[in-house]
């Protein structure tokens, strides 16, 4: 099984339906894979396995691996690798053996536009950037965090409230209100009978 990148070629691919082949590539991520939060580390490599198996017209592919994507927690920003497993499989199609049927069928309209979308083999190749970017960014967690009972930072003056002292909080002082409360305080004092 040849592997440039993504782009698998099937030149070694049996034609007889049902005949597989199985490898195991190791994949250097290019620049560009990340989510809003996430990021897959450019230059580092993640093994794929894949299985190959001959369709009527065209081939199904699985794969599978585990990613390591890194970000920062969404509480408190800490810098955070998350591990993410992922496995799917992908139906891809010879190009030629979408016409015939076409022309045969009665299809509508929007049918038809399903069929364009179908993942084609181009030139006895196909692409698995697509499916491989599905079944990781769209599987990546969109809020990830450090620990599940992160308590985040002080909305207030940023400290991580794991290393605060406990009952950690800020006086809310309007500074109209400032001279008044040291008026009120002070009379309080002199209240109980200093
Ligand atoms: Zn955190
Ligand atoms: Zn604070």
């Amino acid at each position: 099984m040849e592997i440039d990148g993504l782009v698998l070629s099937l030149r070694d691919q049996s034609i007889e339906p049902g005949s597989q082949q199985e490898a195991e590539v190791r994949w250097t991520v290019p620049d560009g894979w990340d989510t809003e939060v996430l990021t897959l580390v450019p230059g580092s490599e993640i093994p794929l396995q894949l299985v190959v198996t001959t369709t009527d017209d065209g081939v199904a592919v699985d794969f599978s691996g585990t990613a390591t994507l890194v970000g920062e927690c969404v509480r408190c920003l800490d810098p955070i690798t998350v591990e993410q497993q992922f496995a799917a499989s992908e139906v891809f199609v010879y190009e030629d053996s979408r016409s015939p049927r076409r022309q045969q069928s009665d299809k509508t309209e929007s049918e038809g536009d399903e069929m364009d979308k179908a993942l084609l083999i181009e030139r006895d190749t196909i692409d698995l950037e697509p499916a491989l970017r599905d079944a990781i960014l769209s599987e990546a967690p969109l809020r990830p965090v450090c620990d599940k009972d992160c308590l985040g930072i002080c909305v207030h003056c940023g400290a991580l409230l794991r290393e605060v002292e406990p009952g950690h909080k800020h006086e809310f002082l309007d500074p109209r209100f400032a001279a008044l409360e040291g008026f009120f305080s002070s009379d309080s004092e002199s209240g109980s009978g200093r």
